[in-house]
């Protein structure tokens, strides 16, 4: 009986020890919300609120023309925590651009970048998206890591909150990485879609964070 009763004690005590590490391990459910064609005076403000409310960690692929626009914005959002990527100079469309084109688009990104917050971008999001290999080993350079997403909100044809919130909660796996948009009219839908989604997500264990690094 005592041998029963201490191998009991000594299986729970290992079972005690043990559940705390691996259900932490499998637990972790890590999403990465992503802004692109940003910052816009008038929706990147509202965002970085709910944000900031929802204790909710971003990455903004911030446009180098409107780096130049609104210093503020970019300051604000490395102040509170968020990731800043490059998403080009002007939204050029490079697919079809030649390594000189490709090289400047980056550089003058970054330089504005670096003017408007003090930062360098570590990643870079092509406008449009896709690019060949060729193209992205010149990017990759240039010393930018190309980050895409696998989750589309595809809040830039949105008319409503709900296609964005259903589009999303669709979608999401650990380790999605969800693009949406701060600097386009339709940005409006995205703020409203934003804390629901965070709410939502939560609730099924998610957690928010920036891009880890490579
Ligand atoms: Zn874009």
């Amino acid at each position: 009986m005592r041998y029963v009763t201490t191998t009991c004690v000594f299986i729970l005590a290992v079972f005690m020890f043990l559940t705390p590490f691996s259900s932490a391990k499998t637990q972790v459910k890590p999403l990465y919300v992503t802004f692109d064609d940003g910052p816009s005076l008038q929706y990147t403000p509202p965002i970085l609120d709910i944000l900031r409310k929802e204790h909710c960690k971003a990455t903004f692929f911030i446009l180098g023309y409107r780096a130049l626009e609104c210093p503020p914005i970019i300051r604000r959002e490395i102040r509170e925590g968020h990731q800043i990527g490059s998403h080009g100079y002007d939204h050029q469309n490079l697919a079809l651009a030649n390594a000189t084109t490709i090289q400047e688009q980056i550089r003058k990104a970054d330089d504005a970048i670096i003017r408007a917050g003090g930062i360098r971008p570590l990643y870079y999001r092509p406008p449009y998206g896709a690019l060949d290999s060729q193209k992205n080993a010149i990017i990759q350079q240039c010393g930018h890591p190309i980050k895409r997403w696998d989750v589309d909100s595809l809040d830039w044809k949105a008319t409503t909150k709900e296609s964005i919130i259903s589009l999303v909660e669709k979608q999401v796996k650990p380790g999605s990485v969800i693009l949406f948009h701060d600097g386009i009219t339709q940005s409006q839908f995205t703020a409203l879609a934003l804390p629901i989604i965070i709410r939502d997500l939560r609730k099924q264990g998610f957690v928010f964070r920036v891009l880890p690094p490579r």
